[in-house]
């Protein structure tokens, strides 16, 4: 597909990589008007390419699942009133070849559908010989194999411009965002394939406009390429997303509100130890919530706890984690009395619940888990 040269701002960032890229445009295209008077408020925000979903994935049947076909017309003229080459969703091959008859200048593939390998192999079948660039959100949950996997598929079927989109990951843990950033995932997306450009999409990592400003700066200190907003004329009215869309002001005051806070220099130092003090941040807040989660355990048994014996108490509160958590403070508090004659007496250490029930390893139990969740 050749792309008219005054409006391949896309493509053109893809080449430059110089400066940073933004893709704005609503949720869903829902009306002419609604997409051609968002586009036309976009178009002064310096935006590299309008976004806007035709065909919605939905996690229940019922609510608003995209305007489907027709809306690509009005997608493409509202493009061509700006000068802004168009980009949306597409699921199947049936959604690509519609998009390629609309002339839409860029496709990507949503979090839901590159969890399905059968479903990206599907959709770079119907890209193979097709030269138009494919933007890759990462699946749902926080596999990188799937995501590095949904490249290399479109790679294969001859796509060389394919750009990746960190949309945060979905995960038991409750958590304040929709999403979990997990930066650890993009980042090693980054050292494992450095010449696929990454955006970050804080729309869906936050779900909620407030934290949007401040993941957007994030993704911006840790390196990524640039941004991809949700923004809409009016983000009340929206019928798909509406807590996290931004109208095109409030999108220009948060474009002005970083760039002034990066150009306050972000020393690399200073970059690296802000990435340090997130991760934790993020660990703290998971910490906290499968806290919480615990004690309510605990307080649903206890409130019929009638008929377990002291011991087993014990033992349904002393399990698994907090057991190792127990057997190291203990060894801690062994060795300091045997240093310091004023510790505890070495049996109070020995005695206690069944000291045979407690792993044998020494190993965090989660250790494995936390390290393949975040980099599997
Ligand atoms: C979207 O971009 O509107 C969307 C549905 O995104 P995701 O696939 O990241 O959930
Ligand atoms: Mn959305």
């Amino acid at each position: 597909m050749t792309l008219p040269k005054n409006v391949d701002k896309f493509s053109d960032w893809l080449v430059r990589r110089a400066g940073k890229c933004l893709v704005a445009g609503p949720c869903s295209v829902e009306s002419e008007d609604q997409i051609l008077g968002t586009a036309v408020e976009l178009a002064q925000c310096d935006v590299n390419l309008l976004r806007g979903g035709i065909w919605k994935p939905r996690t229940r049947p019922g609510s608003f699942e995209g305007i489907g076909e027709k809306g690509l017309s009005w997608l493409k003229a509202a493009g061509c009133a700006t000068e802004l080459p168009v980009g949306t969703e597409v699921a199947t091959p049936l959604h690509v070849e519609q998009c390629l008859e609309s002339n839409i200048d860029v496709l990507w593939i949503g979090a839901r559908t590159t969890t399905s390998p059968i479903a990206v192999q599907a959709i770079a079948d119907s890209l193979a010989g097709v030269d138009v660039p494919v933007m890759i959100k990462n699946p749902m949950n926080p596999d990188l194999g799937l995501w590095i996997g949904a490249i290399e598929r479109m790679r294969r079927a001859g796509i060389d411009r394919v750009v990746a989109v960190h949309r945060g990951f979905s995960t038991h843990i409750k958590h304040k965002y929709r999403n979990q950033p997990l930066w650890n995932i993009p980042l090693e997306l980054r050292s494992r394939m450095p010449e696929i450009p990454i955006l970050c999409d804080p729309s869906h990592i936050c779900g909620t406009q407030p934290y949007i400003a401040s993941i957007a700066q994030a993704a911006l200190e840790v390196g990524l390429d640039g941004l991809m907003l949700e923004s809409h004329w009016h983000p009340e009215l929206a019928l798909s997303d509406p807590g996290q869309q931004l109208s095109p002001w409030q999108l220009a005051e948060l474009i002005k509100q970083i760039t002034r806070n990066l150009n306050l220099g972000v020393t690399s130092r200073n970059r690296e130890l802000g990435n340090l003090r997130r991760e934790i941040d993020e660990i703290d807040q998971d910490l906290s919530a499968l806290l919480a989660k615990r004690t309510s355990i605990l307080q649903h048994i206890r409130a019929d706890r009638e008929g377990i014996s002291g011991k087993d108490w014990l033992s349904v509160c002393a399990t698994g984690l907090m057991k190792t958590l127990v057997k190291q403070l203990a060894r801690n508090i062994e060795r300091k009395s045997a240093a310091c004659p004023l510790g505890f007496p070495r049996t109070e250490v020995d005695s206690g619940t069944s000291r045979k029930s407690w792993p044998q390893s020494g190993v965090h139990p989660r250790s494995d888990t936390i390290s393949s969740n975040k980099l599997a």
